[in-house]
């Protein structure tokens, strides 16, 4: 026997339109299988908190919507590596060896992250602070959640490469239209309102890209028509159109 975890609370509802800055600019129908997937993910993942931290409703409710946001289109399926999500009070400090910046190297160096996403089955790790500052859309282009999660979506095709699992006839464009942005910004050109952060390599350009198409989706749409295409045919979603 396996047993069910907690899944949306009673409060859930009211919890994702109190914090999730999205949620009014859903229709209907939207909105009812955001709390779907939300409560999918909220049962069927571990959930953890870091040494220090408690989770309660709000916490795994706000960051569980910001995630269903991004398959919205798609289905909980794409989050078959996602293995679980452990929250942190805060930024976190990390000092274990990791993955390098560059493919096949490791690093020790202490730094600072919002999130990360671990290699495979790995769960995703969110700083709670930032995780609520996205659901706010406090500062723009920004989301934590949408960022690892997006890299897990990355993975599922068994490379973070910037290329997620696509239809085939879709590949080629997608390529086309990503490098020729990556490889400005790499260069030093700007590609407003994509983030220099995007040119570190290319699976963070797709994270990267990713928040931009959901919190500066009008801007990302004016100014990089192309790459608001390809994303929209991806997530299945043309969040320009939902933008007062
Ligand atoms: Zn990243």
């Amino acid at each position: 026997m396996r047993l069910r975890r907690p899944g949306l609370p009673a409060e859930g509802r009211s919890l994702v339109a109190q914090h999730l800055a999205h949620w009014p600019l859903l229709d209907e129908d939207e909105q009812q299988r955001l709390l779907q997937i939300t409560d999918e993910l909220l049962s069927r993942k571990r959930w953890e908190a870091a040494r220090g931290f408690a989770l309660d409703d709000t916490v795994r409710v706000v960051i569980a919507a910001q995630a269903a946001l991004l398959v919205l289109g798609l289905s909980t399926d794409h989050y078959r590596l996602v293995s679980g999500i452990v929250v942190h009070p805060s930024t976190l400090q990390t000092s274990g060896v990791r993955a390098g910046p560059s493919p096949g190297t490791v690093t020790a160096d202490r730094m600072s992250v919002l999130g990360l996403a671990q290699d495979g089955r790995g769960p995703v790790v969110v700083a709670w602070d930032q995780a609520l500052a996205g659901a706010h859309r406090t500062e723009p282009g920004h989301n934590v959640v949408l960022h690892e999660f997006a890299h897990k979506l990355d993975m599922l095709d068994g490379a973070i490469d910037g290329t997620p699992l696509l239809p085939r006839d879709m590949r080629a464009e997608w390529i086309t239209v990503c490098t020729d942005v990556y490889d400005d910004l790499v260069s030093g050109r700007p590609r407003p309102p994509m983030r220099w952060y995007g040119a570190t390599n290319p699976g963070e350009f797709f994270a990267v890209a990713t928040e931009v198409f959901f919190e500066q989706p009008r801007e990302l749409a004016a100014l990089e028509p192309e790459l608001y295409g390809v994303l929209t045919r991806f997530y299945r979603q043309d969040p320009a159109a939902r933008e007062p």
